[in-house]
């Protein structure tokens, strides 16, 4: 037999979901995988149930329902502060997994290079390398996750094609600032080269941050590729609808890309997101509150537990430090023995850093706080079951 593409060979499935699978076996509490235990908004589940009558139920147009696109628009025109026509300046993809691999691929030939800010969501390095694209990783540093400027604009000067910004940041928490983003502006202007965001945690901004977006800074609009989803802001990450906001020119590639990857999302689910995509202010304030809540609740428990952790500023995720706990080899076998003998689930952090001496663990905080409770209590027994 042939062997199977040699593409095989540079990536492993994901890290992020073979926790799940994990710790589902064991009956661990999963705060590994990022989704949340409870149910979306009421009017969703009720437009759901609306959709099962009256359909749609076969192919929507490929590039996303006219309502979903016309809804999306001028919710995010008002948000992002630039013009979003909805028919030349919108695709809807299946979830922001299928907008960030067709915005690589719309954007990217063979041995391009596509810089990578380390920690990265692990969706991206494949993203690049099933494009045939090199990537050039840029580290966030931590405690605090500021990039060196001079490193970055030494990747740009290697001619990168594209940057990736996940913003506000997964796993790290970084909320990128107005001045961390008017340099990636600058460097993406003089360089000639296309951002290609992920915002999927836009409304989750925790105050005093604030999230901006990249493409209504000066020049940006042209050469930004903004991805978000829907699965994070309603809680239907099971419903993979996501969608790529940019010019009409790179919107036309991504939907010559997306026709011959997917066809289109799922059409009954467009029509049901509606409800959301209408939802007014309020409903994005009381979600930020929500996440506040969950994220304090969890924050506080860390802190009793004497763990040591960055402050996320955005997203539902905290990275623990585990160096004080040295008795594994690596932190995939920290985390395995943490569902094995403390019944809680988190991602190794080497899932997401380039720079294999730090250690760390990301749990999120997207659940229940009935289960939070629960996690906590269960990781109280951290340090007395470490082994020797
Ligand atoms: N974004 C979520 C995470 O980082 C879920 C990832 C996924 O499996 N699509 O955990």
């Amino acid at each position: 037999m042939h062997k199977l593409a040699d593409r095989l060979d540079h990536f492993s499935d994901s890290i992020i979901r073979r926790m799940t699978r994990i710790a589902n076996q064991y009956d661990a509490i999963n705060l590994s995988q990022g989704f949340p235990d409870f149910d979306p908004p009421p009017e969703l589940i009720t437009a759901l149930k609306q959709t099962a009558d009256s359909g749609p139920h076969q192919y929507e147009i490929t590039w996303g329902s006219a309502e979903f696109r016309q809804l999306l628009a001028k919710k995010q025109q008002k948000l992002m502060n630039i013009a979003v026509d909805p028919n030349e300046n919108i695709l809807v993809t299946c979830g922001s997994t299928e907008a960030m691999m067709c915005a690589v691929m719309t954007v990217c030939n063979p041995k391009d290079k596509v810089i990578i800010f380390s920690p990265f969501y692990e969706n991206y390095g494949a993203d690049a390398i099933l494009s045939d694209a090199t990537p050039i990783y840029v580290p966030l540093i931590p405690p605090t996750f500021e990039f060196n400027k001079e490193q970055l604009r030494q990747a740009f000067a290697q001619g990168a094609k594209a940057l990736i910004l996940c913003n506000p940041s997964n796993p790290c928490g970084k909320v990128f600032t107005r001045q961390e983003l008017e340099y990636i502006s600058e460097l993406a202007i003089e360089f000639d080269t296309y951002i290609i965001t992920d915002e999927v945690y836009e409304h989750i901004v925790y105050e005093p941050y604030q999230h901006l977006y990249l493409a209504s800074f000066p020049g940006m609009k042209e050469r930004t590729i903004t991805c978000s989803s829907l699965s994070k802001t309603y809680s239907i990450t099971g419903w993979r609808l996501g969608h790529i906001i940019a010019d009409k020119a790179i919107i036309d590639g991504c939907k010559m890309i997306h026709d011959f990857l997917t066809v289109g999302a799922a059409a009954p689910l467009q029509k049901a997101a509606c409800a959301g995509l209408a939802f007014n202010e309020n409903y994005y304030h009381q979600l930020t509150k929500t996440y506040s809540q969950k994220r304090q609740l969890f924050l506080d428990g860390l802190d009793k537990l004497g763990l040591t952790y960055y402050p996320p500023q955005g997203a539902y995720y905290v990275l623990v430090d585990i160096s004080a706990f040295n008795p594994f080899a690596t932190d995939l076998e920290f985390c395995e023995w943490l569902i094995k003998e403390i019944g809680v689930a988190a991602v190794p952090g080497s899932a997401f850093f380039k720079e294999p001496e730090y250690r760390y663990i990301r749990f999120h905080f997207a659940k229940k706080e009935s289960t939070l409770l629960a996690a906590l209590g269960k990781l109280s027994k951290l340090k007395e079951k470490l082994p020797c």
